[in-house]
């Protein structure tokens, strides 16, 4: 991976060196200066929307920069494109930092380089398509100018999304190969930009003071990225990061529609939870429940549902099973959880246990839901009554 990034950032001087032989003109000067001037207070406007949620760990930091560097790709000369990146990332560095210093700047190089690559490659594609030289001689542009600049974007968007991807893989366990490339809400952002950005050049070409004006679309498309997590947001536990109970309920309704077979449901109590938080304390339970919910997500099937139920209760919608895989699963999750070492900040390890009660349900249309909750909760206080520790299937 260190290999690829040098790699990457190597390939970005290689490319100013490259690119440097020619002096720009004193209007692409003029138009990298407009755009400049629209990027910086954009990154300020976008940089206060970000620390709005700051505090919510784990969200990326969007920067919605795409917008002026695809149309730098589109108007400016490679070696101006380059510093735009570079002004842009510097800055942004800086105002990141200020307020959290959290980041190391080996990331923001890495990123800014990943990102000065695939401009590069977009503004080949357009300069091979003659797409530049058509805007600049003040032509009207056609529909085969449109389709290299949809090319180019296409462009922009592999180079990052292959580098980004691949450091991705090779830093985190990815859990499907899939997210690799990104929510699609997170691809649609990028091509908003993108299209934005091909007004943004033609701004710069026939009228560059009109490019502020598309500070006010993309501080607009900033406010929808927001409402975007914070409809995530509504939907998670925050102390577990899985569905919280209204968002598990759609889901496993939604689930249970769309079944056939039987779907299970299993309802997890934490034995004697009360005693961990009064021996160790509230934040020492809050890290079990955290180290419960990793252990039930690896421990389901890919397209089960989990989410945490209520305080230290725990909801698993199991689709096609029957019944003996419904006991394995269940009992698979109980071994876990008796397996788990959680340690205290004095490094006594907490073990704990759980109660699962565990219900089947026949697929018909008149199933609900409800009904199944209740029997699995049921069997999960008769498992409580009979010792705790164990799994207990309703109706056996
Ligand atoms: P049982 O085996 O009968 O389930 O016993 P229990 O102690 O687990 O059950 P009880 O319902 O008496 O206690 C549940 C405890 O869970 C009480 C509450 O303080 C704790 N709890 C609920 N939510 C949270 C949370 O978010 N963090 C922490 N640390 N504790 C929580
Ligand atoms: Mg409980
Ligand atoms: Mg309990």
């Amino acid at each position: 991976m260190r290999v690829l990034v040098l790699g990457v950032v190597l390939a970005v001087f290689v490319l100013v060196a490259l690119a440097a032989r020619t002096a720009p003109a004193l209007g692409e000067w003029m138009a990298a200066g407009w755009l400049a001037a629209a990027a910086l207070p954009h990154l300020h406007a976008s940089h206060w929307i970000q620390r709005c949620r700051r505090d919510r760990a784990g969200t990326p930091y969007v920067d919605l920069c795409s917008v002026w560097i695809f149309a730098g790709a589109i108007v400016l000369p490679l070696v101006l494109e380059l510093a735009l990146v570079a002004v842009l990332y510097a800055h942004r560095w800086a105002l990141v930092n200020r307020f959290d210093a959290v980041r190391p700047p080996h990331r923001t190089v890495f990123t800014a380089a990943t990102l000065a690559l695939s401009a590069a490659a977009a503004a080949t594609v357009l300069r091979l398509s003659d797409v530049q030289d058509h805007l600049a001689g003040g032509a009207r542009p056609g529909w085969v100018d449109l389709a290299a600049v949809v090319v180019a974007a296409a462009v922009q968007w592999v180079v990052n999304t292959v580098l980004v991807g691949t450091v991705i893989a090779w830093t985190v366990t990815v859990e499907h190969p899939r997210l690799l490339l990104g929510s699609a809400s997170d691809n649609l952002l990028e091509m908003g930009q993108l299209a934005l950005g091909v007004f943004v050049a033609l701004a710069l070409l026939w009228w560059p003071p009109a490019t502020l004006l598309m500070i006010i679309p993309t501080f607009a498309l900033h406010q929808c990225v927001q409402l975007d997590q914070l409809k995530l947001a509504a939907r998670t536990d925050q102390r577990t990061g899985l569905l919280n109970a209204i968002a598990w309920h759609e889901q496993a309704e939604r689930a249970l529609q769309r079944t056939r077979g039987l779907v299970g449901v299993l309802m997890i109590d934490l034995d004697w939870f009360k005693r961990i938080n009064d021996t160790h304390g509230h934040p020492v339970g809050d890290d079990v429940l955290a180290a419960v919910a990793t252990v039930l997500t690896r421990a389901v099937r890919r397209g089960d549902t989990v989410g945490r139920y209520g305080g230290e209760e725990f909801a698993v919608l199991l689709p096609e099973v029957d019944e003996a895989e419904v006991r394995a699963i269940a009992e698979r999750i109980r071994l876990r959880i008796r397996a788990l070492r959680v340690s205290t900040p004095r490094g006594e390890p907490v073990t704990l246990s759980a109660t699962i009660g565990a219900a089947l349900h026949p697929a018909m249309p008149e199933a609900d839901l409800d009904g199944v909750i209740r029997a699995a909760d049921d069997a999960l206080y008769a498992g409580k009554k009979a010792g705790r520790d164990r799994v207990a299937l309703a109706g056996l």
